[in-house]
């Protein structure tokens, strides 16, 4: 089953995340959120009856509620579009490493400033040493994302033209890699 974007808001109005219209109708059938507006053309079918998809829901907590900040390694990747940080090669899923910048064993702490993704040739390369020392420059800064960054990064190649405008009308945006620059 292909599975469509729905922008959340939290109670605020404020664009939180994005969940799959399969999670956002569940949590409507289960009275967990409010349905702003639904999808034109996508339906949810069961063998009696056809439902509308979810596109824009609002749950009932605030943002803030929300903030992890503790970093899995997955999240990095996909904060950092897949793409090593030293030479800027678009890597697969098990191409990809975590590198520590300030390394660990030099006291560098597993926090998402200090975290970069990295593929294993650059990884090593690196090995025990800073950037500066390796004289490897990252090409883009680590930066703590919000959800609703990492969640674009992740739907990035499932937007479609309705989430789109749904989007915009939120002022999210959905078109700069988040972290470069
Ligand atoms: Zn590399």
């Amino acid at each position: 089953m292909v599975l469509h974007p729905v922008l959340v808001l939290d109670k605020a109005y404020s664009p939180t995340t994005i969940f799959s219209h399969k999670k956002a109708f569940l949590l409507d059938y289960l009275g967990r959120c409010e349905v702003l507006q639904y999808y034109e053309r996508v339906v949810i079918t069961s063998p009696t009856s056809e439902f509308r998809a979810p596109l824009l829901i609002r749950l009932p907590i605030l943002m803030r509620n929300w903030e992890s900040s503790f970093p899995t390694r997955r999240a990095v990747f996909i904060r950092d579009n897949f793409t090593c940080a030293y030479c800027g090669k678009v890597l697969k899923d098990g191409e990809a490493t975590v590198d520590h910048i300030v390394p660990k064993s030099r006291g560098g702490k597993w926090q998402w400033e200090n975290l970069i993704t990295c593929c294993k040739g650059c990884n090593q390369r690196k090995g025990n040493r800073t950037p500066e020392e390796a004289q490897m420059e990252l090409l883009f800064k680590p930066k703590k994302p919000s959800p609703l960054q990492v969640a674009v990064n992740y739907w990035r190649r499932k937007i479609n033209g309705e989430f789109k405008e749904v989007a915009k009308m939120f002022g999210v945006n959905l078109s700069t890699p988040l972290v470069k620059g």
